[in-house]
């Protein structure tokens, strides 16, 4: 999609997340106006140098959703929901237990962890879904309670045991506010999950062989791999004491049944990312399991 100079704001003269203004200009997104991607030589984001103002973004999102936004961000939740269970499990162990889904759409990732953990023992869940999409959502489970908010603007006095950010903080205009909001909301002993697009690599291999690539701009704002999210908490100012649990290429999306060409080619690119960890970087997404101390 191209943007006009009053789909835009103002260029952005500091990265997005920490603050910096020592960034380098990486990969050019448009013309007419000129829209680059730009690293930070800080903390390792790559963000684009414009972002969609308030109409284009409600424009692009009222169509986004009535598309295909739940079946392209993963084709199966339970896949999804399985993973992060299988590493939080080990973490949390309670009867009653809060669950943050941002960005979360109809709260099918949610709502397949809130069974996993009855199915373990725990007596209720709470979900907060925050998403501006309005799919929807059943539970399924009367020990499921599930509420809904369109945006992180409302007082909450809540700490949650879970927070969940699956494939939104590339999207988000202003990512470190949300991000400094969803931290501030997690719990002693609880887990931040996020996920996030690191497709730049590739996209320069393409650039390289002159075949096109797209970053899915204006919807894709960040691209955030390994070197971002391993340094996060020295470059970024986020209250409270954290320890990053496990740092990886983010899991495959699709699987074989649906998709087995690009299931095969994404397990075969993500593998040496599981050896080599921020040494390699063709892995197509990034994710991170974060514990407050
Ligand atoms: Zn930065």
């Amino acid at each position: 999609m191209h943007l006009g100079e009053n789909d835009l704001t103002s260029p952005m003269l500091e990265c997005p997340f920490c603050g910096s203004k020592d960034r380098k200009n990486i990969i050019e997104l448009q013309k007419n106006p000129i829209v680059n991607l730009l690293q930070c030589n800080r903390c390792f984001a790559i963000s684009a140098s414009r972002v969609p103002n308030n109409e284009t973004l409600r424009k692009y999102y009222s169509n986004y959703y009535t598309t295909s936004h739940l079946n392209v961000t993963i084709n199966n939740p339970n896949r999804l929901a399985g993973h992060i269970f299988k590493y939080i499990n080990k973490c949390i162990n309670k009867d009653h237990i809060n669950i943050l889904d941002f960005g979360g759409g109809d709260g099918g990732i949610a709502i397949a962890i809130a069974k996993m953990f009855l199915e373990h023992g725990s007596k209720s869940v709470n979900i907060l879904l925050i998403d501006y999409s309005e799919c929807p959502t059943y539970t399924g489970d009367s020990r499921i309670c599930i509420s809904k908010a369109s945006n992180l603007n409302i007082a909450i006095d809540s700490k949650y045991d879970i927070i969940i950010a699956s494939s939104i903080i590339e999207h988000l205009v202003d990512p470190i506010s949300d991000l400094k909001q969803l931290f501030s909301m997690l719990d002693m002993g609880g887990i931040f999950y996020a996920r996030t697009p690191y497709v730049i690599p590739i996209m320069k291999i393409f650039l390289r062989l002159n075949r096109y690539f797209d970053f899915t701009y204006p919807g894709h704002l960040h691209d955030l791999g390994s070197k971002f999210w391993n340094n996060f908490f020295d470059n970024v100012s986020i209250d409270g004491e954290y320890t990053i649990l496990r740092s990886r290429p983010s899991i495959v999306e699709t699987s074989l049944d649906q998709d087995a060409l690009r299931t095969i080619l994404a397990y075969i690119l993500k593998l040496p990312g599981h050896v080599f960890h921020e040494y390699y970087n063709i892995v197509g997404g990034w994710e991170v399991f974060i514990i407050r101390n």
